[in-house]
């Protein structure tokens, strides 16, 4: 008997499995390659929203648990992941300096906020009025963690790549079954791919796609990443990602030409130099209308959980709702009820009707 079966291996399911382990518990993991949000994702963390100068909901939080997990991650896989590298918000006015300075005034936000106005000038970026740098913010080579995690599951012998095929999952008072395994309790981290999954399909997750390119720019000699319209987020040997679209109609992984047009254009705004395009990406990633995730227990069912809803956020949520879904199964610490699928007030009732 496992402790775990894990549907996803994401953000959210690397997140879970990780901290299950940790705790010396045992994990099986299915994954398919339907999605691509984590594979392709540009991997930013940042405790700070930029369009309007906010905090990102429990960024201390989450930064606390960020740091170590991924640490742990590089040292267990041998990996590079974390790159903590500047993040520089473009100005575009007086005034738009105006509200950052007394942004980084406020309580919450003068610890990642610097009130160092960067004059620094790189060739081919115009910025006549400079930048506001934020602190604590990097980027995690999201693709890489992704596939050394694979390569670590499967040397467990822990791992299959495999369409979970949720008829074939029976569950019992204590524990749930699936084809020759049987686990106390089953996690679903399919991200967007939940729209599938029978038990949590009725959940608000709306998706939203994204695509990315990466670029090469042999004369930016950038080291730094900047936020303008898009981001620009250098990766090593001249080469950028350049991101990300956000588009609520489609809900396929396929690059188009009209992303690949708007994310060039906005790119040959931020800088003037020459680049090719090397890559194109598109994913979807798993955004929910109230903009929290989806957390918690299936209200029928108290071994089949949840963790998806991770939206634009998912380096910096993981670690933490990977947390506290093990808590709140472990230890039944309640979950916040920001988080709790019970928030879903149509979900939860919809079983009591059938009940
Ligand atoms: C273009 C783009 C840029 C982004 N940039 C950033 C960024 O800079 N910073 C940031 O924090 N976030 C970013 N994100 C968001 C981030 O990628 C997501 O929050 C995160 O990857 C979601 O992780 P997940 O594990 O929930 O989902 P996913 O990454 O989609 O993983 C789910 C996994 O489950 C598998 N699966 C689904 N159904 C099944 C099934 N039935 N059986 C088996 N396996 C199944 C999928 O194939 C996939 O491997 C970006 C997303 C996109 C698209």
């Amino acid at each position: 008997m496992l402790d775990y079966i894990i549907v996803g291996s994401g953000l959210a399911g690397i997140a879970f499995s990780e901290v299950a382990l940790h705790n010396n518990k045992s994990v099986f993991v299915f994954n398919n390659q339907s999605q691509n949000s984590s594979k392709i994702a540009g991997g930013l963390y940042n405790p700070v929203i930029l369009k309007r100068f906010s905090e990102v909901w429990k960024a201390n939080e989450q930064l606390e648990l960020l740091y170590p997990f991924y640490q742990n991650l590089e040292l267990k896989l041998g990996v590079t992941l974390d790159y903590k590298l500047p993040l520089l918000r473009k100005f575009y006015s007086v005034e738009e300096q105006n509200n950052w300075f007394s942004a980084s005034d406020k309580p919450n936000l003068s610890k990642f906020l610097s009130t160092d106005l960067i004059t620094k000038k790189w060739n081919f970026i115009s910025s006549p009025f400079n930048f506001g740098e934020v602190l604590f913010s990097g980027y995690v080579d999201t693709a890489l963690l992704v596939a050394s995690y694979k390569s670590f599951l499967i040397q467990e012998k822990s791992y299959q790549e495999e369409t979970f095929d949720y008829s074939q999952l029976k569950i019992h008072t204590d524990f749930v079954e699936y084809k020759n395994i049987k686990a106390k309790h089953i996690v679903f981290a399919e991200g967007f791919g939940m729209l599938s999954n029978p038990f949590f399909n009725s959940l608000p997750l709306d998706g939203t796609k994204g695509e990315l390119l990466l670029i090469k720019a042999p004369n930016l000699n950038l080291e730094v990443i900047i936020k303008s319209s898009i981001f620009i987020l250098p990766v090593g040997n001249d080469l950028y990602k350049v991101g990300a679209t956000y588009n609520w109609e489609d809900k396929t992984n396929t690059p188009t030409e009209a992303a690949k047009n708007e994310l060039v254009d906005n790119l040959k705004e931020l800088i003037n130099c020459d680049f090719v395009i090397i890559e194109h990406y598109a994913g979807v990633r798993p955004t929910v209308k109230d903009r929290r995730p989806l957390v918690g227990t299936h209200p029928m069912h108290n071994n089949v959980h949840v963790l998806n809803g991770l939206g634009t956020r998912g380096v910096m949520l993981a670690p933490a709702m990977a947390t506290d879904l093990f808590n709140h199964i472990e230890n039944q610490i309640p979950l916040d009820k920001n988080i709790d699928i019970r928030r879903i007030k149509n979900f939860v009732s919809s079983f009591c009707q059938n009940e």
